[in-house]
C-alpha cells in the first residue's frame, strides 16, 4: 500500500495498545504518518508503542485518556491542539465486549458496553467534530462489528452498540459531509485478537466452520481497510458501512 497524502496527516486511533488497534497504528507509521493514541494508565507501554511507532516510520504523540472519562479527554486534546497540532483523522476503535446470554446480563454489564464501545466514540467525535472540519478533507473510521448487522446469541449487549455505531456512522456522514468530513463504518467479523482469544475453543471452532475463507481474519486485514478509508485514495466514500469478515454475512 502506498497513500502517500497520509504522511501529511495526524490521525487520532483510540484502543491502539494491542490488538486491531495497534496494526492501524503501525499501519499508519508505515504510510509515515503522525498517529496520535491514547492510553489508559501504563506509561511504559505507551513509551514502548510510541517507540515501535516511530521505528516504523511514523510520529508518534501519546495522550493519557480512557474514552469513557470526559474529563481526562478533554485535559488531553485541549492541552494536543493548544500547542498547535491538527488532526485529520480519527479511529474510533476502542471496545469492549462481555459475552453474556440476554438472561444473565447485568444492568452493569449494559451500562459498561455503551460507555466505552457507543458513547465514548460519540463523546469524542463530538469534542473532535470542529477540529476535523477545519482539517480540509478529514477522515472519521468507526469500528463496529459483523453482529452490529447479523446480531448474535449471547451478544446482545455488544451487538446493539455495535448497531449503534452504524446510525451513528450515517447521520455523522450526512452532517459533516458539507465540510469534506468523510465518516464510514467498518464491520469486522473474528479477527485474531485477545478479545476473540477468550471465547471458548470449540465456539471458535464452531465459527470458523461457517465462514466461507475458512477462517478467522488478522488484523493487518482490518488495518488495510482502515487506512484506505482515512487517506484520499477513498475521498469519494462517505457513510459507507463495510463489511471485512471472510464471507460469514453473504
Ligand atoms: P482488544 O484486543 O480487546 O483491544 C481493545 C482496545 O480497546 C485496547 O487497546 C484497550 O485498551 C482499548 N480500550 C478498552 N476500553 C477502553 C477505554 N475505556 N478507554 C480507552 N481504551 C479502551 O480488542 P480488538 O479485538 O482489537 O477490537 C478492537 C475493536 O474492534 C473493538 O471496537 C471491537 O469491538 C472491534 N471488533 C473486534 C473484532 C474481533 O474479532 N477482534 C470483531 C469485530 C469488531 P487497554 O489496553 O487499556 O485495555
Amino acid at each position: 500500500m502506498n497513500f502517500p497524502d497520509l504522511n501529511t496527516k495526524s490521525i487520532l486511533v483510540t484502543g491502539a495498545s494491542r490488538g486491531i488497534g495497534k496494526t492501524i497504528a503501525l499501519t499508519l507509521a508505515a504510510q509515515k504518518a503522525h498517529v496520535v493514541f491514547n492510553y489508559r494508565g501504563d506509561e511504559t507501554k505507551a513509551q514502548e508503542l510510541a517507540a515501535e511507532i516511530e521505528k516504523a516510520g511514523g510520529r508518534a504523540t501519546a495522550l493519557k485518556f480512557d474514552v469513557t472519562d470526559v474529563e481526562a479527554m478533554t485535559k488531553a486534546l485541549d492541552a494536543y491542539f493548544a500547542a498547535g497540532n491538527t488532526l485529520q483523522g480519527l479511529v474510533n476503535n476502542a471496545g469492549i465486549s462481555k459475552d453474556q446470554l440476554m438472561l444473565r446480563v447485568k444492568p452493569q454489564d449494559i451500562e459498561d458496553l455503551f460507555n466505552v464501545n457507543l458513547k465514548g466514540s460519540m463523546i469524542l467525535t463530538n469534542y473532535l467534530s470542529k477540529h476535523l472540519m477545519k482539517a480540509g478533507g478529514a477522515s472519521i473510521v468507526n469500528m463496529s462489528s459483523i453482529v452490529g448487522l447479523m446480531g448474535n446469541a449471547a451478544q446482545t449487549v455488544y451487538a446493539t452498540t455495535k448497531a449503534g455505531m452504524i446510525g451513528f456512522t450515517k447521520a455523522v456522514a450526512k452532517e459533516l459531509a458539507s465540510r469534506q468530513v468523510r465518516a464510514n463504518a467498518v464491520c469486522p467479523g473474528f479477527i485474531t485478537t485477545e478479545m476473540t482469544d477468550a471465547l471458548p475453543d470449540k465456539a471458535k471452532e464452531t465459527y470458523a466452520a461457517n465462514i466461507p475463507l475458512g477462517r478467522f481474519g488478522e488484523t493487518q486485514d482490518v488495518a488495510n481497510l482502515v487506512t484506505f478509508l482515512l487517506s484520499d485514495a477513498s475521498k469519494y466514500i462517505t457513510g459507507e458501512v463495510i463489511k471485512i469478515d471472510g464471507g460469514l454475512y453473504i
